[in-house]
C-alpha cells in the first residue's frame, strides 16, 4: 500500500457568501470520519448546480462558507478504520450523494438519492473544488485505474443522471426514445448511452450545429424546433411506424418542452423529467393522459449500482463526453461563461493549478 503525504493546507475555491463570488485560498485539509474516505481530487467537472449553488438559486439552503463541486475524480489517499472495501491507492469520485443513512426505508431499497439524510457534496457539505475532499466511503464512486480521471470526470453527475434517466424510461432495446436538448452536455451524452443500450434516438434541440452533432453521435433522427413548423408531427413521424418515441428524455432548461411532451409520445409512453428549468411546471392534458396511459414521471441522480454501470460504460469506450480542462484557480471564468450561456461541452478543473 502506497503511504500519501498529506498537506495541512490546500488550495479551494470557497464561495463566502450566498450570491458569490468563489474566492480561491488556502484552506485547512479536512480529515475523514470513520467511515469516510479523503479523496485527493485530481479533476473536478463543472456542473450547471455549482453556480446554482453558488447564487442561491434553489429553495434548499446551501452550507455556507461553501466549497462546491460534485464530479470529482481522484485518488483515495487515507480512509477512516471502519472503511474496509476501499484501499488507500484506489481511484475514486465525490459525487453529488456525497453520503446517506442507508438505514432508512429509501436507503434499503437503493433509492438512497431520495434518503432524508442524505448529504450533497458542493451544497450541503464541502464538495470537490478542493484538492482534498472527503465523502462516505460506501458512496465514493468506484473508478476502475484505466479511465483518465479527467475525462471521467463529468460522468460523475451529468453520466449517471442520463443513465439512470434512461433506465426509468423503461424503454428496451430497439425501441425509440426521444431525448430533448440532445445537443447539450447532458443530451449528448444521453444520446450516447441511449445507443450503447440498443435505443433508437430522436434528438430534439435548436440549430443545425447541434443537430449535426446528434447525428454523429448516433441519434437517427434530429428534430430542429427553431425551425419545425408542426414539432408534434415531426417527432412522431421520426419514430419508423408514426406512433411516436417509447420514452421521452426532457433535458430542456426551458419550460415548453415539458408541455409538448405528453403529446408526441406513443401511448402507453413514459416522459422522464430530469432538466429543471427555474419555477417550471408540468402540464399536460388529462383526458389523454388517460385514455393513452401516459406515465410522467422524474428522475434525479442515480444510485451507487446506477453509478458503476455508467462508469463501466465509460470504460468500454461506449461513452465520451467533449471537455476543456482549465485551472481550479479559473472556475470564477467559467462560471462567467455558464452565465452567458457560452459553454460548449464541459470543463473540467485541475486542481493542482
Ligand atoms: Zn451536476
Ligand atoms: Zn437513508
Amino acid at each position: 500500500m502506497t503511504k500519501f503525504e498529506i498537506p495541512t493546507e490546500q488550495w479551494a475555491q470557497v464561495v463566502e457568501k450566498s450570491g458569490g463570488p468563489v474566492v480561491y485560498k488556502k484552506i485547512p485539509v479536512p480529515k475523514p470520519g470513520p467511515d469516510e474516505v479523503l479523496v485527493n481530487v485530481k479533476f473536478s467537472g463543472v456542473c450547471h448546480t455549482d453556480l446554482h449553488a453558488m447564487m442561491g438559486d434553489w429553495p434548499l439552503a446551501t452550507k455556507m462558507p461553501l466549497v462546491g463541486g460534485h464530479e470529482g475524480a481522484g485518488v483515495v489517499v487515507a480512509k477512516g478504520e471502519l472503511v474496509r472495501d476501499i484501499e488507500i491507492g484506489d481511484h475514486a469520485g465525490i459525487k453529488w450523494i456525497n453520503g446517506t443513512c442507508l438505514a432508512c426505508t429509501f436507503c434499503m431499497q437503493a433509492d438512497e438519492p431520495l434518503c432524508p439524510h442524505a448529504l450533497l457534496s458542493g451544497y450541503t457539505v464541502d464538495g470537490s473544488f478542493q484538492q482534498y475532499a472527503v465523502a462516505k466511503a460506501a458512496h465514493v464512486a468506484r473508478i476502475p485505474k484505466e479511465c483518465d480521471l479527467a475525462a471521467v470526470a463529468p460522468v460523475l453527475c451529468a453520466g449517471i443522471t442520463v443513465y439512470k434517466g434512461l433506465k426509468e424510461s423503461g424503454a428496451r432495446p430497439g425501441q425509440t426514445v426521444a431525448i430533448v436538448g440532445a445537443g447539450g452536455g447532458l443530451g449528448s451524452m444521453a444520446v450516447q448511452y441511449a445507443r450503447a443500450m440498443g435505443l433508437h434516438v430522436i434528438g430534439i434541440d435548436g440549430g443545425a450545429e447541434k443537430g449535426d452533432s446528434c447525428r454523429a453521435l448516433g441519434a437517427g433522427a434530429y428534430v430542429d424546433f427553431t425551425t419545425s413548423k408542426d414539432l408534434v408531427a415531426e417527432v412522431k413521424a421520426a419514430s419508423g411506424d408514426g406512433l411516436g418515441p417509447h420514452a421521452v428524455l426532457l433535458l430542456a432548461v426551458s419550460e415548453k418542452p415539458f408541455q409538448q411532451a405528453t403529446e408526441y409520445v406513443r401511448s402507453r409512453g413514459i416522459v422522464v423529467c430530469i432538466g429543471m428549468p427555474a419555477n417550471a411546471y408540468f402540464r399536460a392534458p388529462v383526458f389523454d393522459t388517460v385514455v393513452r396511459m401516459i406515465t410522467i414521471k422524474g428522475s434525479y441522480v442515480g444510485n451507487r449500482q446506477d453509478t458503476q454501470e455508467a462508469i463501466d460504460f465509460f470504460r468500454r469506450g461506449l461513452v465520451k463526453a467533449p471537455f476543456k480542462t482549465v485551472g481550479l484557480s479559473e472556475l470564477k471564468d467559467v462560471y462567467h461563461l455558464m452565465e452567458e450561456g457560452k459553454i460548449v461541452g464541459r470543463y473540467v478543473v485541475d486542481t493542482s493549478r
